[in-house]
């Protein structure tokens, strides 16, 4: 890849920008209020603004391997506490995809390093829901489930937040699992049914 095309990409697009609204970086400059938080997957295929039709300052967007969101990763952490207390996002988003490199990686059992306590929130993922994922006979079916499982746990991972917790109650915040189908580039809502888990869950994680 030529980087100077980046740059050129760059100068094109503001040109692009400024002939649909000559103001479109004043008001940019102004600040961000995005409605939207979107937890994805790294990988380059998932390209959170460009597949859902958004612009800048449309989304807030934290990404790493395998879309997780650990308690302990003060990362990922500080992005839900900014973007549910601060800028007040009205959605919460996780969204896999099929074809994700750290699922695949949880499901083999091969030593990668620094990977390895990384990828075992997936296996504990995976250990959760094992009679039902080892009644999948087909291995391509079993890999797809198991992207769609770690999307709910992750949700679930959120619900656990007093952040998310408080901004449900007092407002109405809603928290999603997608899917990426990048064989089709299609959307998927898992449409998990949020209310239900949160009920079955709260009595161990209510944090007030
Ligand atoms: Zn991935």
């Amino acid at each position: 890849m030529n980087l100077d095309r980046v740059f050129q990409n760059n100068e094109l697009w503001i040109k692009e920008k400024l002939a649909l609204d000559a103001n479109y970086f004043d008001a940019l400059g102004k600040g961000q209020n995005p409605e939207l938080l979107f937890i994805g997957c790294s990988d380059s295929r998932v390209t959170a603004e460009e597949l859902m039709g958004l612009g800048p300052g449309e989304a807030f967007v934290h990404r790493n391997i395998a879309n997780m969101v650990s308690g302990t990763d003060l990362n990922v952490m500080s992005v839900v506490e900014y973007a549910v207390v601060i800028l007040k996002v009205k959605h919460v988003v996780v969204c896999g995809h099929y074809e994700c490199g750290g699922v695949k990686s949880a499901m083999q059992s091969a030593d990668l390093g620094i990977l390895n306590p990384w990828l075992r929130n997936i296996r504990d993922v995976f250990r959760l829901h094992k009679t039902e994922l080892n009644a999948i006979e087909d291995e391509s079916k079993k890999y797809e489930r198991l992207v769609e499982l770690n999307v709910q746990e992750q949700c679930v991972n959120l619900i656990k937040t007093a952040a998310v917790q408080k901004a449900y109650r007092d407002r109405g915040l809603k928290v999603h699992g997608w899917v990426f189908d990048v064989h089709t580039g299609k959307l998927i809502d898992l449409r998990i049914d949020f209310d239900n888990i949160l009920k079955n869950i709260m009595e161990i994680y209510h944090l007030d």
